[in-house]
């Protein structure tokens, strides 16, 4: 059993909490909701001798319209976005998407940027010290080899958000915070498509907020397998939006691959819609079998781009 003691920290302001963390930058965390952070430290995946929890950052909770964009607070828990007036109205594709995450409980605390940075999943990860040491410490978890394609090394674990899917198809930015200033990059840009490191973003930066444009016109269709209707990760998740003025189809889809899988095209053939599938990397290491969550990628984009009026 690994020592779980940590100093708990509050800053009150963004530059308190890069201050703190670059102050503890050999082993720190920011603590949003906890929901995905606290279940790794409780199975001894996380053990940060630091918390900064971020609760008391002034604006980090708000939603706004502004220069035709809809700002999004790091913050704003899932449960207020899935609820929000002008979310509702501007894109409910963002609202259906929260909606779909974990519980209701769970989505009272969880936090929009928290939920862009949930680690990755994998069978043989997310388990107990006591399980993965029984079995061989897996790449994601200090071992050589991935268990889940029987020794390849590279790391295979699943990227699950439910929000970054649906804000991609919606062309959403996301901005951060580090000592040097504030930047934004597309949301496609923070993911690196590897399992082991999965995030392009600085040591230390502070996710602050998301920008989404609004664009009227845009169709839109969300779709997540898992075996219950709440409380379960997915095991595929298509977001897709149409602009039907210009015919071009933005596909995004999580729960296949070590990134989110992003498709942008006017192609809307049969040969384009089976290709989809075949670009995710997907091994067995989800509740469903590989073969059949390959098979439910074509269902769900068919069905999708019946309901959007793409065919
Ligand atoms: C039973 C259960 C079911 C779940 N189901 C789903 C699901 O269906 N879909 C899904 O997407 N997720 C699911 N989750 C995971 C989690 O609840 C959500 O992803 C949630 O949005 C995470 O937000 P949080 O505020 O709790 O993040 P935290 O747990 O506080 O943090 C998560 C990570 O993000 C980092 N972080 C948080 N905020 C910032 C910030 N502003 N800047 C920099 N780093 C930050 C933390 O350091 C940590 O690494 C589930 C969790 C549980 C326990």
């Amino acid at each position: 059993m690994k020592n779980m003691n940590a100093t708990y920290l509050v800053p009150a302001s963004v530059p308190e909490a890069l201050a703190a963390a670059d102050a503890n930058r050999e082993s720190f965390a920011y603590l949003a909701g906890g929901t995905d952070l606290m279940v790794h430290r409780q199975q001894e995946n996380n053990t940060a001798t630091c918390l900064i929890d971020l609760s008391a950052l002034p604006g980090f909770d708000k939603i706004e319209v502004k220069n035709g964009k809809i700002l999004i607070g790091a913050g704003v828990t899932l449960h207020e976005l899935a609820n929000a007036e002008t979310v509702l109205r501007h894109y409910p594709l963002l609202a259906e998407a929260a909606q779909s995450i974990a519980s209701p409980v769970i989505r009272k605390s969880a936090t929009v940027g928290g939920n862009l940075l949930v680690e990755n999943r994998c069978s043989f990860f997310n388990q107990s010290e006591f399980w993965r040491e029984a079995i061989g410490l897996c790449l994601k978890c200090g071992g050589d080899v991935c268990i889940a394609t029987g020794g390849k090394k590279a790391c295979y674990s699943v990227f699950v958000s439910d929000l970054v899917p649906a804000l991609i198809c919606l062309g959403a930015k996301v901005q951060y915070a580090v000592a040097d200033g504030m930047f934004d990059m597309p949301l496609e840009a923070l993911y690196t498509g590897v399992g082991l490191n999965p995030l392009h973003l600085p040591a230390g930066a502070l996710i602050t907020q998301v920008e989404v444009p609004v664009k009227n016109g845009v169709r839109t269709w969300f779709q997540k397998l898992r075996p219950r209707k709440s409380v379960d990760f997915t095991n595929l998740t298509l977001a897709l939006s149409f602009e039907p003025d210009n015919g071009r189809l933005k596909v995004a889809l999580s729960g296949v691959d070590m990134g989110p899988v992003v498709f942008e095209t006017g192609d809307l053939s049969d040969a384009f819609v089976k290709s989809v599938g075949k670009k995710c990397r997907m091994v067995e290491n989800l509740f469903y079998p590989r073969a059949y969550r390959k098979k439910m990628v074509e269902v769900y984009l068919r069905q999708g781009l019946k309901a959007v009026g793409g065919r």
